[in-house]
């Protein structure tokens, strides 16, 4: 509860559209754990309402998240950003500063790594990935991936200007773009991130085996239906493993929710939960 109120602290989640967000269920479970009273709503708002919502939101709320399609914006309006939002040109978390200004923050990329190194043990030093798409998450997650010790990140996205784009923003010679119609000559990789909307809106991502081995890590950012065929794919392909984007949506949480808090809270009782639900 916010000093000196009796109510709890609000927060919320935006996006277009976000009836299905797991946000508001995981950040009450993080409230309990840690014994903080908050209050925490989706709220869905339009492209071109979002601006103004979330301003009126933040305005007596304490912090936001922000989802599909509201990354870059969330960005570009706050006053202050983070090293993550702003190499990313993204923000998932708005915090609260003095005099009405706001702070973008980006944790994707850190979620990104906790889980994978974390709870799939999946090693980043040193190794050869292919990160799939170069929309709002992948840039979000890019970084980071260098910054844990890749050692060639290869990126591929159906619209290539944007996959040289993100690859020339990196600057470093461990990233590369390549055309995703030369996907079959590329070999074979430790881990394969993919972070296309292809699953979301349920369109075909046709690609081919080779890229795994029985090494393979094969990573969708998205969960539940939306990270089926791509889970199907790499398993089909003979990866070692193929895991869903749901502990990196509790661990990017669980860093929105220590920006916000000064705490960060235990994320496999909440992860062991919510799979639970979802099995
Ligand atoms: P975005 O900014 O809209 O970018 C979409 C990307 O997908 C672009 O690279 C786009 O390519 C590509 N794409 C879309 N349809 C495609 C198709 N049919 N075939 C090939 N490529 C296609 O979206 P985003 O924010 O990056 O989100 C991507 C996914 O990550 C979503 O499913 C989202 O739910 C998930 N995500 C998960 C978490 C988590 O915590 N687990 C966090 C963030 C995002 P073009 O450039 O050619 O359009």
């Amino acid at each position: 509860m916010p000093h000196g109120s009796a109510f709890p602290a609000r927060y919320a989640v935006f996006g277009h559209p976000i009836g299905h967000s797991l946000s508001p269920a995981i950040h009450r479970m993080f409230g309990e754990q840690c014994g903080i009273a908050l209050d925490y709503v989706a709220i869905d708002a339009t492209p071109a309402a979002f601006a103004d919502a979330v301003r009126h939101f933040l305005a007596g709320g304490h912090g936001a998240n922000v989802s599909l399609p509201h990354k870059a914006a969330a960005c570009a309006l706050a006053d202050e950003r983070s090293a993550a939002a702003s190499r990313a040109g993204s923000a998932n978390v708005l915090t609260r500063l003095p005099a009405g200004r706001l702070a973008a923050h980006n944790t994707d990329g850190s979620g990104l790594v906790r889980d994978l190194t974390g709870r799939q043990h999946c090693p980043l030093h040193g190794r050869r990935v292919l990160l799939l798409g170069a929309g709002g998450a992948a840039r979000g997650v890019a970084w980071d991936l260098l910054d844990a010790g890749v050692d060639q990140l290869t990126i591929v996205n159906r619209t290539a200007d944007s996959a040289v784009a993100l690859a020339g923003a990196l600057g470093a010679t461990r990233a590369r773009a390549r055309h995703w119609q030369d996907l079959a000559g590329l070999g074979s990789f430790d881990l394969i991130v993919h972070a296309t909307s292809a699953g979301v809106l349920g369109q075909p991502l046709p690609l081919p085996p080779g890229l795994a081995n029985p090494q393979t890590i094969g990573y969708d950012l998205s969960y539940g239906r939306a990270a089926q065929s791509f889970l199907d794919w790499a398993r089909g392909a003979g990866a070692k493993a193929a895991c869903d984007g749901l502990g990196m949506l509790v661990e990017q949480a669980a860093d929105a929710f220590a920006l916000w808090h000064g705490r960060r809270p235990d994320t496999d009782p909440v992860y062991a939960q919510l799979r639970g639900s979802a099995a």
